[in-house]
C-alpha cells in the first residue's frame, strides 16, 4: 500500500462546483506547504452527471468512492430534474452512495464562531463558545423498519405503517463511533431516546450502557429522552459534547442545533461507514446545506461549509488533526477579520464573493 491518500471530489450542482473549487484550493495549499500527499480525483455527480451521462452516478463512480480514501462531495439537487421519475433525480446521488458505501454515522458538528454571536437564534450569553457533536444513525430505524406501507382495511379507511426497529449490532457500531469521539473531544457521550415509551428505545439504552461499561467507563456517559433533549439543546446547549441518537430524534435534533449556530453555509458534516478487511473506514464529508439553486452561479455562495468539511475528512480519515485544526483557525480569524458572504452579512456589512472567502482562508493559513 502506498501513503497516498486518494480523495475522490463530486462537487454535484448548483453552488456545489463553485464552493468546491475554493476546497480544492487549500487542499492544493496543503499538498505543497504542508507535505499532504494526496492524489485528486474528480468525477460529475447529480445534474452535472444527468446532463452529460443521463444517470445521477454512474456505477463506476460508485465504484470509486469505494476504493478511495475519502469522499468530499459538494451538493445536488437541480431542480431541473425535479419532476423526472425517482431514478433521474439528482439527489439519487448521493442516497446510492450512502447506501452502497454502508455510511450508518452521521456526524454534525455545531460549533458557534465567536464572531458569528449575533447569528444564532438564542442569546449570546446561552450560545458563547458552543461546541458540540451529533452522531446520528443513518440506515436502520424507523424510516426503514418493516413492516411499513399504507394498507387499506375492509371498511376502506387507510392505515399508515412505520416502525421502529434497531438491533444490538446497528446501535453498538454507531455508539462506538461516539465514545470515540467523545475520547478525542470532550469526553463526555448523551445517548438519546425515548425508551420510556419505545422499546426500541429501551433496548438502545441498554446496548449503550453495557458497552459503556465494558470499553469506555473512561468517557461520562448520560442518558436524556429525545422531547427533553430538544427543550434542553435550547436552554442550555453548552451542556452537551458528543450526543448519540437513532434515526428520526437525529434528523430533528441535527437541524434544531444547526439553528443554534446561525448559518446553513457554516455548517460541515461526514458520514462514516464500516471498517473493510483493511481497516480503512468508508467516509464522506459535504456542507449540511444543500445546492442552493436561488444562488448558483452568482459566485456568492459561503464556500465555509465545504472548506470546514475537509477540515473533518482531514481530522477523520486522513489523521492530520493540526491540518484540519489550521483550516478550522484560519476559518474562524477571516471571520473575526470581518469577512462575511451575503448569508452571513449584517445589514451595513461588505458582501465578499464565494472565491473572496477562499482566497481569504488560505491567505490566513
Ligand atoms: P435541500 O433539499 O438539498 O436541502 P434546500 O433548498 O432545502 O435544498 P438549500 O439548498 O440548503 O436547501 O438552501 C436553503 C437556503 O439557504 C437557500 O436560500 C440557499 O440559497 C441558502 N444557502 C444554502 N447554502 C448556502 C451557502 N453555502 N451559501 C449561501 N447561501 C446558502
Ligand atoms: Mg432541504
Amino acid at each position: 500500500m502506498s501513503d497516498t491518500h486518494q480523495l475522490l471530489l463530486l462537487p454535484g450542482d448548483g453552488i456545489g462546483p463553485e464552493i468546491m473549487a475554493q476546497a480544492v484550493k487549500v487542499l492544493h495549499w496543503l499538498r505543497d506547504h504542508r507535505g499532504l500527499n494526496v492524489e485528486l480525483t474528480e468525477e460529475l455527480v447529480g445534474g452535472a452527471s444527468l446532463k452529460a451521462h443521463d444517470t445521477p452516478i454512474r456505477d463506476e463512480v460508485i465504484e470509486q468512492a469505494r476504493h478511495a480514501d475519502a469522499v468530499l462531495f459538494g451538493s445536488v439537487g437541480d431542480p431541473a430534474w425535479k419532476d423526472a421519475p425517482f431514478e433521474k433525480r439528482p439527489e439519487v446521488a448521493i442516497l446510492r452512495l450512502r447506501k452502497e458505501l454502508g455510511l450508518y454515522a452521521n456526524l454534525r458538528p455545531a460549533k458557534l464562531f465567536d464572531a458569528l454571536l449575533s447569528a444564532s437564534a438564542l442569546k449570546p450569553e446561552v450560545v458563547r463558545g458552543l461546541d458540540l457533536m451529533i452522531v446520528r444513525e443513518t440506515v436502520g430505524g424507523v424510516y426503514f423498519g418493516e413492516p411499513r406501507g399504507i394498507e387499506t382495511l375492509p371498511d376502506g379507511t387507510k392505515r399508515g405503517v412505520n416502525t421502529e426497529v434497531y438491533t444490538t449490532a446497528e446501535i453498538e457500531r454507531v455508539a462506538r463511533v461516539a465514545f470515540e469521539l467523545a475520547r478525542q473531544r470532550d469526553g463526555r457521550v448523551c445517548s438519546v431516546e425515548k425508551g420510556n415509551v419505545m422499546e426500541s428505545g429501551l433496548l438502545w439504552r441498554e446496548v449503550v450502557t453495557s458497552l459503556h461499561k465494558a470499553e469506555y467507563s473512561d468517557v461520562t456517559l448520560t442518558h436524556m429522552l429525545a422531547d427533553n433533549c430538544a427543550m434542553q439543546l435550547v436552554r442550555d446547549p453548552r451542556q452537551f459534547d458528543v450526543m448519540v441518537t437513532g434515526n428520526l430524534f437525529g434528523d430533528l435534533l441535527s437541524d434544531l442545533a444547526s439553528m443554534l449556530t446561525g448559518s446553513l453555509g457554516m455548517l460541515p458534516s461526514a458520514t462514516l461507514g464500516a471498517e473493510n478487511e483493511h481497516g480503512k473506514r468508508a467516509a464522506l464529508y459535504e456542507p449540511i446545506h444543500g445546492s442552493a439553486p436561488d444562488i448558483a452561479g452568482k459566485g456568492s455562495a459561503n464556500p465555509l461549509a465545504q472548506i470546514l468539511s475537509l477540515a473533518m475528512l482531514l481530522r477523520y480519515s486522513l489523521n492530520r488533526p493540526e491540518d484540519a485544526e489550521l483550516i478550522e483557525r484560519a476559518v474562524s480569524g477571516v471571520l473575526a477579520d470581518g469577512l462575511r458572504t451575503a448569508d452571513i452579512a449584517g445589514e451595513g456589512d461588505a458582501r465578499a464573493t464565494t472565491e473572496q472567502m477562499g482566497e481569504a482562508v488560505l491567505k490566513k493559513m
